[in-house]
Parts: C-alpha cells; sequence; structure tokens
C-alpha cells in the first residue's frame, strides 16, 4: 500500500499530465483573450484620439511633441510631421503671459492637471482660441512620462461672448459707449480721482434743435448726423477722456484727470467750435450747434448720480440762454455758503489732526535736464469732505484769516526739506514757495520768514518766494518796501502765473524779482496758437532783458518742452516731467532718475 502511494499508477500519471495540459491551454486561451481584448481596447483608443472632435496632443516630459492628432492638424494647420519633436510653442501668439506658462508647467510637473484657455496662432497666420485641459501621464511607479494636452477650439464662443459684451456697452449707431459703460467709466474716474486727488469734469453735450433735423430732412439723415457729431466728439478729448452716447441726440464726455478748470474750458470751446463747423451729409450741408453743461468733482458732487443731474441741470442753464454755449452747473446760493462753512471749519482742525500736506514738484534747468529745486504745494485731505483743491481753499483760508498760521506752517515745512535736500543732493538746491497777498499784510512778515531760516540754519538765497501779480497792485508803497526787505535778506522773489494778472511791465522793472514764471495757461497752447507763441516769445525777451530767471509752468509735451528750449527760456516745471508729489516720492523720483542727468532732453 505504502508503495502504491509513492508510485502512481500508470493511468494515474497520464491522468495528471492531461490536466495539466488543460490548465496550461486554458492559460493561454485566457492570455489570447487577453492581448485580443487589449488590442481592442488600443484600436478604439487610437480609433477614438483619431477621430476626436478636440485636439490632442502628448508630448514628452520636456515638452517635445510626440502625437498630434488629425483634429489638431485641422485646427492649427500644423502636419504631425511638421511638429513632432517640437514644443507646442509653435501655436504661440504672445498673447499668453510667461507668468502663466510658468504657472502651467509647475501645475503639471507637479502631476496635477491643467485647465485654462490660451489665445493661439494657426500656421496662417490667424489668431484662435482654446480650451485646454492638460494633464501627466505617469507609469506604474508613478513617474511622469508624458504630458497629453486635450484642447478644444473656442474661437466663435469667444468671439460671440465679444460681441454680446460690446453689444452691451456700445451704442449700435455711434459705437460710442452707451450709458451703461459711461457710467461705469465715471464711477471709475471718480475712485481714481478721490486718491489722487484730481477733478473730474462730467459735461453733457446736447445737440441743438436735433428734432428739427430729423423732422425736415428725415431720420436717416439724423442718424448720419448723429454718426458724425459722434466722430467730432470723440476728436475733441485725449484718448483717456470717454465720450459716450446717453440716447437720442446726447452724449456725456467725461474728462477724468483734470487738473485745473482753464482745460475743461478749453475741450468745451473746442467742442462748440468743432460741432458748428458744416457738416455734408447725403449732399446735404447741414449746419448744428451744441449746447453743454459742466459739473466738476468734487465741487459740484461727489457721487456719479449728483453729478450727472448736475451737468444735466447746467445743459439746460445753456438751451434756456441761447444755445450755442457751456453752462457750468450753479449750485443755489445756500448750497455755497454752507460749502465754504464747512470747508472754513474743518480747515481750522486741519493742521492738528495732520491733514495738510506739503508736495513738491521738480524744477528742472532745461540746459542741463537735472533738477534744480521744487516747488512747494500744499494738499489738504478731509475725510468728510475728500480731497479739497488749493485753489479752493486757499481763498477761504484768506478770507478768515487763517492763511497766516497755514502760511507760516507751510514755510517752515519747506525750509526743513530744502535744509535736507541741500545736504542730500547739492548745496545750491531751491524751494519755491507760494505766499498769497494776504500773508505779506501781516506786519512782520519778513521778519518771520527770517526767524525760519535762521532758526534751521538755510541759506535764504535757496528759498524762493512766489508771489501773484495781484498783489502788486494794493499799496504799492508798502508792497515795494517789504519786497526790497526780503531781497536785502536775500531772498529771491518770484512772480508767480506772469500774464494772467493785471501787472504791467513796469512792474517788472519796479520790483526786485528774480524769476518770472509764465502762466501754464500759456503754455498749454504752444507751439500751435500764435498769440501764444507770440507772447511766450515777448515775455522771455523781457525777463531776460531784465536779467531774471524764466520758468515755464504747465509744462506737458515733447513739443512744448523743444519750443521753450529754443527760446531759451531757463526752467521747467509739468507733468512732463513729474506731477507734484509727496516729500518721499520726490526723493525716490529723484533716486530713481539716476544721477546725470535726471531728465533725458529729447
Ligand atoms: P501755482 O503756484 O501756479 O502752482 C502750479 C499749479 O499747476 C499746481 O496746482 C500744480 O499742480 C499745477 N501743475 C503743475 N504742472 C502742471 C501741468 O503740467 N499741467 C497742469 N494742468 N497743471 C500743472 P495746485 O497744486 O493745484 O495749486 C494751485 C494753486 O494754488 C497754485 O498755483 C498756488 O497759487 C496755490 N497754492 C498751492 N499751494 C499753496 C501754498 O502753500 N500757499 C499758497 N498761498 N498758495 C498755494
Ligand atoms: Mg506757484
Ligand atoms: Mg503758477
Amino acid at each position: 500500500m505504502g508503495q502504491f502511494l509513492e508510485k502512481p499508477s500508470q493511468i494515474e500519471r497520464s491522468q495528471g499530465i492531461e490536466l495539466e495540459l488543460i490548465a496550461k491551454n486554458q492559460q493561454l486561451e485566457q492570455e489570447i483573450q487577453q492581448r485580443k481584448a487589449l488590442e481592442k481596447r488600443l484600436h478604439i483608443l487610437s480609433m477614438v484620439s483619431e477621430q476626436s472632435p478636440v485636439s490632442i496632443v502628448i508630448t514628452d516630459v520636456d515638452g517635445n511633441i510626440e502625437y498630434v492628432n488629425p483634429k489638431f492638424t485641422e485646427i492649427s494647420g500644423y502636419s504631425l510631421e511638421e511638429v513632432i519633436g517640437q514644443n507646442p510653442r509653435v501655436l504661440k501668439s504672445g498673447h499668453t503671459s510667461p507668468e502663466d506658462y510658468q504657472k502651467l508647467w509647475q501645475q503639471i510637473s507637479n502631476g496635477q492637471e491643467w485647465r485654462g484657455e490660451f489665445h493661439n496662432r494657426r500656421k496662417n497666420g490667424e489668431l484662435y482660441w482654446e480650451a485646454a485641459s492638460i494633464s501627466p501621464i505617469k507609469d506604474e511607479n508613478g513617474v511622469i512620462t508624458h504630458f497629453v494636452a486635450v484642447k478644444e477650439d473656442i474661437t466663435l464662443r469667444k468671439l460671440q461672448e465679444e460681441r454680446l459684451a460690446h453689444q452691451a456697452h456700445y451704442d449700435a449707431l455711434t459705437d460710442l459707449p452707451n450709458r451703461v459703460l459711461g457710467m461705469d467709466r465715471l464711477n471709475q474716474a471718480l475712485i481714481q480721482a478721490e486718491r489722487q486727488g484730481h477733478l473730474v469734469a462730467v459735461m453733457f453735450v446736447d445737440l441743438d434743435h436735433f428734432k428739427d433735423i430729423n423732422d425736415i430732412f428725415g431720420h436717416e439723415i439724423g442718424d448720419y448726423l448723429l454718426v458724425e457729431a459722434a466722430k467730432r466728439l470723440s476728436s475733441c478729448v485725449r484718448k483717456s477722456d470717454t465720450v459716450a452716447r446717453l440716447g437720442g441726440d446726447e452724449f456725456l464726455v467725461i474728462l477724468p484727470l483734470v487738473s485745473a478748470f482753464s482745460s475743461v474750458e478749453l475741450i468745451a470751446h473746442r467742442i462748440l467750435d468743432s460741432i458748428q463747423l458744416p457738416f455734408y451729409l447725403l449732399g446735404k450741408e447741414l449746419f448744428v450747434s451744441t449746447s453743454i453743461g459742466i459739473a466738476l468733482y468734487p465741487r459740484d458732487g461727489q457721487l456719479s448720480s449728483v453729478l450727472m443731474r448736475n451737468a444735466d441741470s447746467a445743459m439746460y442753464q445753456s438751451k434756456r440762454q441761447g444755445r450755442n454755449m457751456f453752462s457750468c452747473y450753479l449750485p443755489n446760493l445756500y448750497e455755497i455758503a454752507e460749502h465754504r462753512l464747512k470747508i472754513d471749519y474743518h480747515l481750522r482742525y486741519a493742521q492738528i489732526k495732520n491733514e495738510l500736506k506739503l508736495f513738491y514738484q521738480p524744477l528742472l534747468d532745461l540746459v542741463s535736464g537735472k533738477v534744480v529745486g521744487a516747488e512747494a504745494l500744499i494738499r489738504w485731505y478731509n475725510p468728510f469732505l475728500g480731497w479739497i483743491s488749493p485753489e479752493e481753499f486757499i481763498p477761504i483760508a484768506e478770507e478768515v484769516g487763517l492763511i497766516f498760521e497755514l502760511g507760516e506752517w507751510t514755510l517752515s515745512q519747506a525750509c526743513q526739506m530744502l535744509k535736507k535736500w541741500q545736504t542730500q543732493y547739492h548745496q545750491l538746491f531751491w524751494i519755491a514757495v507760494n505766499v498769497s497777498p494776504r500773508q505779506l499784510h501781516r506786519p512782520n512778515f519778513a521778519t518771520m520768514v527770517c526767524q525760519i531760516l535762521e532758526y534751521l540754519q538755510v541759506s535764504s538765497h535757496c528759498l524762493e518766494i512766489e508771489i501773484t501779480e495781484g498783489c502788486l497792485m494794493e499799496d504799492t508803497a508798502y508792497i515795494q518796501q517789504l519786497l526790497q526787505q526780503l531781497n536785502e535778506a536775500q531772498i529771491h522773489l518770484s512772480i508767480d502765473d506772469f500774464g494772467t494778472g493785471f501787472a504791467s511791465l513796469n512792474y517788472l522793472h519796479r520790483f526786485p524779482f528774480k524769476t518770472l514764471k509764465i502762466d501754464r495757461s500759456f503754455i498749454a497752447e504752444i507751439p500751435h496758437k500764435a498769440d501764444s507763441v507770440a507772447l511766450v516769445k515777448t515775455i522771455i525777451a523781457i525777463a531776460k532783458g531784465l536779467d531774471m530767471k524764466i520758468v515755464a509752468e504747465g509744462v506737458e509735451t515733447e513739443e512744448q518742452l523743444k519750443f521753450l528750449q529754443q527760446e531759451q527760456c531757463d526752467y521747467a516745471q509739468g507733468y512732463l516731467f513729474c506731477k507734484p508729489v509727496s516729500a518721499e516720492d520726490f526723493e525716490t523720483y529723484l533716486t530713481t532718475s539716476s544721477d546725470t542727468p535726471f531728465y533725458q532732453m529729447p
């Protein structure tokens, strides 16, 4: 029995071999089935990718293309042979930022999927939009071996979205921003103005008797007229301004970066002149005029709705007064008085509450291009009233007597900075301080200035006192004596806003002025307006004859600068170089403009 167990019989052995064979066969069969299934799957997958309605790109880990499907070729114009081994950046249009590409790579290299949109370029140069999803492919050990991008052409959808957005924000007839976009731009301008402390002008422009034109000549001509008028309005303003159509023949003009009302007036005149020129429409010659209403932020309102209402009411004022003119919003007397009272009240606490600041605007030598000094300009921000322009609060300070305290503070602040900057930059650096006529009439004005200089140990010839022509008109004997006293103390005197007041040339001769500042309203009109060109040339010639230095204020363009250099004007200040900025920003301006020269003269 034991032997029997150890040695199976012949029958039993052959049965075992048979079973083994069957098992092997079954395993082989299974493997064949599995391979077939795999092949079928691979075939299906390959069909899917070949016939896919979306483009598929497979790259190696370095981003080199190993495979693209036919849809890719159809969309991009590049065949598989053309892109194999290349980087997908062949499609780059330059519209996607390098930072976005960097983020994408970071994400997929970390093993995560990235989804987003590309603005790419087809082989024929056309731009197109793609929505893409890029995923890493990992081997059985979890190591990334490839990346696969699945992309869909969404150009049509994008165009449609753009068209819808355009329709929602632009007027179909004139293609100007409509009321919605106009209001949006106004709100943006107000936010910026509050931060940066400038004015915003809101203008309502309404064509006069437009209804009659429509009735007499028909709507087709009426429409052409609106299109033409829209073009003319747009040509009267700068790129940063907005012209919107509110509806009918009513347009809105927003000037978001106004520093003085004179520039608003200039544009209002330009609009009136431009619309008055004859229109030639469908063989007809038409003459039209406009009525304009202007409201200014923050003077005439803080909110866009209030400014719009006030500009509208000013526009009706223009209509009532005979059309073809502009009017500014005039709040009723009660509102004016109330506003002045508020300014007066808050101004009394402005100094204690640290609401006042001195800003500085660089003065440049027009030969060397270097900053030789700065004009100190006062700034006031009150949490209730917002930014208030010195042109608004200085007259009130003068009226209620606060100007003396304010003027003394300004002088001592400016002299402190003068001392600092002389040590920091150069010993001849100068600061110009505006002094209002009322201050000059305070007894001992000259003594006060000298005391400040002495206390701070600042040399007097680097302080320049700017006074306007107006104060020379009154009490000339007293003023003459005072100016003489300041001159003897070696304080430089400068005549500000020259050309706007009534000062005769005689004054230049009689008073000891060292510097003459040409008002920016003249500079704004050079070199295009002949009158202003002649005037500026004459002022420069006279000042030179009297051995005075000349400063041009409000230089905004290269053209103005070139003209002033040709005319041998000595110094300039203006937005072209730098706006008035805080002391810290002034220092940054000087350090970032490099040491020589601060401004590269063309
Ligand atoms: P201003 O003395 O004639 O000062 C020049 C004005 O022109 C400043 O206005 C300045 O910001 C502006 N400005 C400078 N460059 C340009 C430019 O390129 N384009 C344009 N459009 N404007 C430019 P701001 O600071 O509003 O001062 C207005 C006026 O208020 C001054 O005219 C001055 O008369 C008076 N003011 C300013 N600060 C003081 C002060 O501390 N004391 C006194 N009494 N008056 C001051
Ligand atoms: Mg000044
Ligand atoms: Mg001035």
